[in-house]
């Protein structure tokens, strides 16, 4: 589904050192590691919020960049609706209620026909259990709420593949559950993820697979028991101490 080869992004200082990754239909992937490692970084390349410097990045079999050279504007935007992300601070139009929220990318860039996206909209707000609140404005939800709309509106996109970074580290403890549950309810039909999470129960309990970043390179990968169970790398080792 996604192929990462040899890539590499720098800002000021080499952020991504080559990084290099399959992901497979049907994959959960949790992508663990301190602050700073370049997991945001990593996954904002595979949507085109930022442009790698060099490597190639394959989505469904088709290139967005390959050895470093951008396919064309229009092929960009054709392979990054196929992604959708989720985000730690939710990003949600204020000035939009809920079904609003929801309903605008699939008029301005699907444009599919009212009725359809009506029915997407009731259809992906009762998955998350969020139909209730169809009509209210997202400042009066509560961020775990918030977080389960913003899952809602990147289903709308109808996506074969979702990214989340992070999307529980804004919460309050007690709201996380509920954003984990939904998570967990979408990697059991089979949706294809990458998941950037601190929360190592759920990483273990829910990916297929982990990978340890570390000062942007991939230090270490591996199902979740060797990860977590039996850490090849000193570094992980220590991280997995200070997180766990
Ligand atoms: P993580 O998500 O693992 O915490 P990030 O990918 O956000 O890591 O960041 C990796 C490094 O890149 C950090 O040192 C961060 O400060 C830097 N960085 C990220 N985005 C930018 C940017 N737009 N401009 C400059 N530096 C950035
Ligand atoms: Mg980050």
């Amino acid at each position: 589904m996604v192929q990462i080869k040899d890539m590499k992004k720098s800002f000021d200082v080499e952020v991504l050192k080559g990084i290099t990754l399959d992901v497979h239909q049907g994959d959960v992937l949790a992508v663990i590691g301190s602050s700073g490692s370049g997991k945001s970084t990593m996954l904002r390349c595979l949507i085109d919020l930022e442009k790698v410097d060099s490597g190639t990045v394959i989505i469904e079999g088709d290139p967005l960049v390959q050895d470093g050279v951008y396919v064309s504007q229009g092929e960009i935007q054709k392979l990054i609706l196929k992604m959708g992300m989720v985000f730690q601070h939710f990003n949600l139009f204020p000035h939009l209620t809920v079904r609003q929220n929801l309903e605008l990318a699939p008029k301005l860039v699907k444009q599919q026909d009212p009725k359809t996206i009506r029915e997407n909209a009731q259809k992906y707000l009762s998955k998350v259990g969020m139909l209730s609140k169809a009509d209210v404005f997202p400042a009066s939800l509560s961020g775990g709420q918030k977080q389960r709309v913003a899952i809602a509106r990147a289903l709308m996109m109808n996506p074969d593949i979702m990214l989340f970074d992070e999307p529980t580290s804004a919460l309050d403890p007690e709201l996380t559950g509920e954003v984990l549950e939904t998570i967990r309810q979408l990697a059991e039909e089979n949706m294809t993820m990458i998941v950037v999470t601190h929360e190592m129960g759920f990483a273990r309990e829910v990916a297929n697979r982990v990978v340890f970043m570390d000062g942007g390179v991939i230090l270490e990968e591996g199902t979740p028991d060797e990860v977590f169970g039996n850490p090849k790398c000193d570094r992980t080792r220590e991280f997995l101490t200070t997180v766990l």
